[in-house]
């Protein structure tokens, strides 16, 4: 199977306005606060970029990185965590902030995993969720786009670790 370049889905200047209102929702949200917004490696690593400068408040960046599907298409149901947070969260104001929310689990995961260390407040934000291949109970507080089952690279994704630099979100077609 060979693979042609992704269809875009959601153009750069799509995903930039959408990152300009999700950001000016939790600035608007946090005011006079200060946040803790956590990265989720890898596939979060562009979009977190992008959101955190456009967020006009005190902010504190943590990185945690969780097993991904490798280089498959579909989720083994199983999260690990491989790289953990350098500061505790005791008190803190948290968004966890992901790139695409699928089966739900690895967000789960996070969020009872952050919830134990006794963060003050703690919300979701994920650029990309498919809501019909949720499997667990999972309330998002800021999402960008919504999409169907398909797979998807690009603005940080990848497919056997590539096309996390382009622009755009796109979706893989297969070619025989
Ligand atoms: P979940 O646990 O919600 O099933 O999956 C979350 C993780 O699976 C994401 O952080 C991402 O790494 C990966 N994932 C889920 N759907 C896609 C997709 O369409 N494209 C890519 N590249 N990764 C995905």
């Amino acid at each position: 199977m060979l693979l042609k370049d992704p269809k875009v889905l959601i153009p750069e200047t799509k995903i930039m306005n959408r990152v300009h209102e999700l950001a000016s929702e939790i600035a608007f949200d946090y005011r006079g606060k200060e946040i803790t917004a956590i990265c989720v490696l890898k596939g979060s690593f562009i979009f977190f970029a992008d959101l955190i400068r456009n967020i006009d408040l005190p902010l504190n960046c943590e990185f945690m990185a969780v097993s991904s599907y490798g280089s498959k298409t579909t989720s083994s149901g199983e999260v690990k965590l491989t790289l953990d947070l350098t500061e505790p969260l005791e008190g803190k104001h948290v968004v966890v902030i992901e790139d695409i929310v699928d089966t739900g689990l690895t967000m789960q995961y996070l969020v009872e995993n952050l919830r134990a260390r006794k963060p003050a407040t703690l919300r979701t934000c994920a650029l990309l969720f498919k809501p019909e291949a949720l499997q667990c109970q999972l309330d998002l507080d800021y999402i960008g786009f919504k999409l169907g089952k398909e797979f998807v690279v690009g603005y940080g994704l990848d497919y056997a670790g590539r096309y996390r630099q382009l622009p755009y979100i796109g979706a893989l077609e297969s070619e025989h």
